[in-house]
């Protein structure tokens, strides 16, 4: 009798964790660490000088970098070398290069109506780092183009460098910020528990989401690039409230003083528009991996 009740038991607590917590995924990636640093920064490069960036000591983006660094300092799997800039740009978007340099549009900051919504955004794109979601779709569009031989040979070596050898062209980045929807469901799972851990209440990301849904039914197309960026896997407002379900409740963050002021100084701000920076673009230069 006893030892059935302990059975039991054991079978409830392996079925039931306590703490089932999110596990980053990985997958099939021709690109080795050091690959991966190299064709970021790369990347970086060019969309700095291709995107208008409010300068990195701007009160506004020293505040955003300070609150990516903290949640980086929650993401699991290995120590990217996170940076954060702000674009000047008016529409709702995102997006994170592979080797941690992660950008966000100016209109992102001023539609979060709390910075647990800022962070759960910036959290999102850090969870796409943790994953290597962009080297793994640039290694499966290779993997499509490069026969199986010549991926063989590639392996091992410095696959970006191999691969420029053998002429493939796939600009840097022109596959990094192509995002499944598979890497959505994954960026946003993750990205629950990495805010959650940071002291952000994760319920502020379905609400950041539900919100953008609601615009995206009125006027689209301002946030088609985002959905583009970032492809609805279909129910994320619900996965990631399940997700935000499965933590215990704990006190969380209130605004900080530094996001309040970072709001009005937005509120202010008349940031390009997509249309305006494609002009922008044509005198500067556009960077290949913007779409
Ligand atoms: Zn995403």
């Amino acid at each position: 009798m006893l030892s059935r009740f302990i059975s039991l038991v054991l079978i409830a607590t392996l079925a039931v964790p306590a703490f089932a917590r999110v596990q980053p995924t990985t997958g099939f990636d021709l690109y080795s660490h050091e690959d991966e640093l190299q064709v970021g920064k790369e990347a970086a490069l060019e969309m700095n000088r291709g995107l208008p960036l409010l300068p990195d000591s701007s009160p506004v983006s020293r505040y955003v970098s300070d609150l990516g660094k903290k949640l980086a300092s929650h993401a699991p799997g290995e120590p990217w070398p996170y940076a954060f800039h702000v674009v000047n740009q008016k529409e709702i978007n995102a997006f994170a290069l592979p080797g941690g340099t992660i950008y966000i549009n100016l209109g992102t900051i001023q539609a979060a109506d709390s910075e647990a919504e800022l962070a759960g955004v910036l959290a999102h794109e850090i969870a796409h780092v943790v994953q290597r979601h962009g080297t793994r779709a640039a290694s499966k569009e290779m993997a499509a183009e490069v026969p199986l031989a010549l991926l063989a040979g590639i392996l091992g070596k410095s696959t970006a460098a191999q691969a420029t050898a053998l002429g493939i062209s796939f600009g840097v980045g022109s596959y990094f910020l192509k995002n499944s929807r598979q890497s959505e469901s994954e960026a946003d799972l993750l990205g629950t528990d990495i805010m959650y851990d940071a002291g952000y209440d994760p319920h502020a990301l379905a609400e950041f989401f539900a919100k953008l849904e609601d615009q995206a039914g009125g006027h689209g197309s301002e946030l088609d690039q985002f959905f583009s960026d970032h492809p609805d896997p279909g129910n994320r407002v619900e996965a990631v409230n399940q997700e935000a379900a499965t933590l215990a409740s704990k006190v969380y963050a209130l605004n900080s003083p530094e996001f309040l002021s970072v709001k009005q100084t937005v509120a202010g701000m008349k940031p390009m528009t997509a249309e305006q920076i494609a002009l922008w673009q044509k005198k500067h230069g556009k960077p290949d991996s913007a779409n």
